[in-house]
This record gives structure tokens, C-alpha cells and sequence, in this order.
């Protein structure tokens, strides 16, 4: 048993507890409340620090973070994608194996140095990925990626066979597909992978709705993401226009439901917010990556308004400074100020979490859930009093990480 106080504990789920006390029995938070009598004994005191759920990047691809460069070179985004398949060419398989087992691991890295427990993470070589992460301690929802259009539709049997292979699963991993985006899966190959998921019970998550170049290639068949693909050799007549939009292209395909993780969501209209929150689709909103590939602006409000599941990702180093969730929420808290503090810090916990499937396991501080937590105190050279509100002190800064857990174990 480890039990620890500090001046404030955030739940999430609950209201933020001053003097608070945190019980940890094996893997699992056995009490979450203030500093009885009862549980004053046999604990260690954290003094001014903050105690909140370990934070939940929903979406992430670990194994571009050898491509962190990519980020001096601007962003446009479908030459940034053309760049990324250039620089896979240039390699054979021992050196892309390599580069993504070294990016794995600084992703872990990375992750647990800023208070993140868990990620959905997207990989194109999932089957490399997964080996590396499936004993933790960062939780994993391993989404593998899959293309399947054009002349690459022979592609996608293969990748479904490695994205479906369930022999890595464990406490910290799960497996789930990705049918990468519009412009890289035509609509059969969509529904076979949605088809296989639902049968195997395998949460499913795609990049929807990112771009204007998308949206125009899924109603006309034309523009950069057709130059795109021609330039890859994969353009072939079997590719025809959907004459949708990205959320109802996807709603035909039944792709959509409680299962099922949109990334970006950049670009959508009233109506198709309505399809997503009927459907109890969540949406991760990437606030840097959106900024980087400089998309108009976000409709967080109209998301948030219409009741959608909302939870954020940091994307890749590939376009994305860090890994870190808590500079993901002070972006959304410096863009959207008129959104408490307490909403905000939802979408990087329990918001991410049942985005992932796996809210009743971590995502807020409770008894009985997992006991990931982050412990964070003030960072050196400042000595805040104690703060009135814990959560706008962390989007405020300056807190750091003190301490980490992961299944009541510390880790950081
Ligand atoms: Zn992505």
C-alpha cells in the first residue's frame, strides 16, 4: 500500500480535493478523497503539489520521430506527406526497422517525461511497434495503419493480417486498425477494415476531414491529393469520386460509432457534427499539428457545443514540438479562453480515455480505476502559493512533472 497527500488532487471526475489523500493498493487506487483522520497515518507528504489522472494522448504516430527535421521544412501538408514517403525510400528494410524501434522508445521517453500514461498510437508497421511497446509502461492503443487504393489496393489483405494480430496484447497494449485517410483507402477497402474490426472487437480510428485538398478529392476525384497519388504510381481508374464530404463518407461506410477515433476533424459543417455525436464517434483535435499545417480556424466550440466526445493528440514529432499533452491543453486554453479550465483538462484524461475504450480503466482518479497518476510541482525558481484553482494553475504554468505511476508502480 502507498498512500501520498498533496495540497490539491485533481479526479476530473469529480471536484479537485484540497488536502487531499491518494491510496494505491497493487494496480489500483483503493481511496481518492481528503485527509481524514483514517487516512492521515503512513503517508508521504507531497506538500504544494498537484496530483492529476496520467494524461491521454489519443492521437500519435511514435515511430516518426525520426522525422522531427520535417517540421523546419513548413506546413504544407500534402508535400509534407510526400516527404515522408521519400525519405522510407530512401531506406531498406534493417534501417526503417531500426529507425522505428529508436523512435518508439524516445516516444516513450518523451511521453512519460511529460505526465502522459497512455496513447493512441497510429503505425504503418505495427508489427515492429507493438514488439517494442507491449510490456510498457506507457498503455498503448496500437492502431496499425492500413492504405489500400489504386494501384496499392493488393496492399491492404497484408496490412489488415498485421494490424488484426492480436499476439501482442497485454496490460499495456491493445490492437485496433486505422484505415489511414480518403485519399490513401478507397471505400471498399474501408468497409473491410471497419467489417473486421466490429467482428473482432478492435477499436477503429482514421484521419478524417483534415484537409480542404481531402474534401476535394473525395467529392471531385481531382486536385493535390490525385497529383499526389499519381506521383506515387498508385492513381489508377478504379479510383472514383465519392461526391461526400469526409464525416458522411465515412457514415456510409458505417465507420462511425462509439468505437470509432477521428483524427482532425478540421474541416466540418453543422450537420456532420450532428452525424458524430449521434453516432458517439470522439474526435481528437491536434491544436499544434493544426497550427503547423495552417488550417483554418477549429471548431472546437460547434464540436464542443453539439456534445462530441473531444480529446486531444499531439500528432507526430514530424509536426509537432512535443509529445507532451499538458502544451496540447495550454494551446487550447490559450486559443479558446472563454473554455474553464476544468473542460480543457477533460480532453487530455477521461475524455482521451473513452476515446480509447478504456475509461473504465484509467482517465480520472477514482477508486477501483488504475492508478496512473501524475504528481506535478512548481517548477524551480517559483514558489507559488497555493494555487485557488489547481487546473488553471497547470495550464498557466509554471508546474513540471514531479513523479510519475503507471499501475501504482513509479516510473518517473
Ligand atoms: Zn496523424
Amino acid at each position: 500500500m502507498v498512500r501520498l497527500s498533496a495540497q490539491w488532487i485533481v479526479p476530473i471526475t469529480t471536484p479537485p480535493i484540497h488536502n487531499g489523500v491518494i491510496e494505491i493498493v497493487e494496480s489500483r487506487l483503493a481511496y481518492v478523497g481528503p485527509k481524514t483522520q483514517q487516512y492521515s497515518n503512513e503517508t508521504e507528504e507531497l506538500s504544494n503539489a498537484i496530483i492529476v489522472p496520467g494524461f491521454i494522448n489519443a492521437h500519435t504516430h511514435l515511430d516518426l520521430s525520426w522525422m522531427s527535421d520535417l517540421r523546419d521544412e513548413g506546413g504544407d501538408l500534402v508535400a509534407w506527406l510526400s516527404r515522408i514517403v521519400e525519405r522510407r525510400r530512401g531506406l531498406d528494410d534493417a534501417q526503417i526497422r531500426q529507425r522505428i524501434v529508436e523512435s518508439a522508445r524516445q516516444g516513450v521517453t518523451e511521453c512519460l517525461g511529460s505526465g502522459v500514461t497512455m496513447v493512441g498510437d497510429i503505425s504503418r508497421s505495427c508489427g515492429i511497434t507493438r514488439a517494442e511497446l507491449k510490456n510498457g509502461p506507457l498503455r498503448v492503443v496500437s492502431f496499425g495503419e492500413m492504405v489500400g487504393i489504386g494501384t496499392r489496393r493488393g496492399a491492404l489483405d497484408g496490412l489488415l493480417t498485421e494490424a488484426g494480430d492480436r499476439r501482442f496484447d497485454s496490460e499495456f497494449l491493445r490492437s485496433a486498425v486505422s484505415p489511414h485517410a480518403p485519399y490513401s483507402i478507397d471505400a471498399d477497402g474501408a468497409r473491410k477494415v471497419v467489417e473486421y474490426a466490429r467482428l473482432n472487437h478492435l477499436p477503429i480510428s482514421m484521419h478524417l476531414a483534415e484537409s480542404v485538398e481531402e474534401i476535394q478529392f473525395l467529392q471531385t476525384g481531382q486536385g493535390r491529393f490525385r497529383e499526389f497519388l499519381e506521383q506515387l504510381g498508385a492513381w489508377d481508374e478504379s479510383i472514383v469520386p465519392a461526391g461526400l464530404t469526409p464525416v458522411r463518407w465515412a457514415d456510409e461506410l458505417n465507420l462511425l460509432g462509439p468505437d470509432c477515433l477521428i483524427a482532425h476533424g478540421n474541416y466540418v459543417d453543422a450537420e456532420e457534427i450532428d452525424l458524430l455525436c449521434a453516432s458517439g464517434t470522439s474526435v481528437a483535435f491536434c491544436p499544434r499539428a493544426h497550427a503547423f499545417f495552417r488550417h483554418a480556424p477549429y471548431p472546437l466550440l460547434s464540436y464542443l457545443g453539439g456534445g462530441v466526445n473531444m480529446c486531444v493528440g499531439t500528432d507526430s514529432l514530424a509536426c509537432c514540438p512535443t509529445l507532451s499533452v499538458l502544451d496540447e491543453l495550454r494551446e487550447v486554453h490559450r486559443r479558446f479562453p472563454e473554455l474553464s479550465p476544468e473542460l480543457v483538462l477533460t480532453m487530455g484524461t477521461i475524455n482521451g480515455a473513452r476515446a480509447l475504450g478504456s475509461a473504465h480503466l484509467v482517465g480520472s482518479l477514482e477508486a477501483g480505476k488504475r492508478a496512473d497518476f501524475a504528481v506535478f510541482t512548481p517548477a524551480e525558481h517559483s514558489n507559488p502559493n497555493t494555487p485557488e484553482s489547481p487546473e488553471e494553475a497547470l495550464l498557466d504554468g509554471p508546474w513540471k512533472l514531479g513523479r510519475l505511476y503507471v499501475n501504482g508502480l513509479r516510473v518517473r
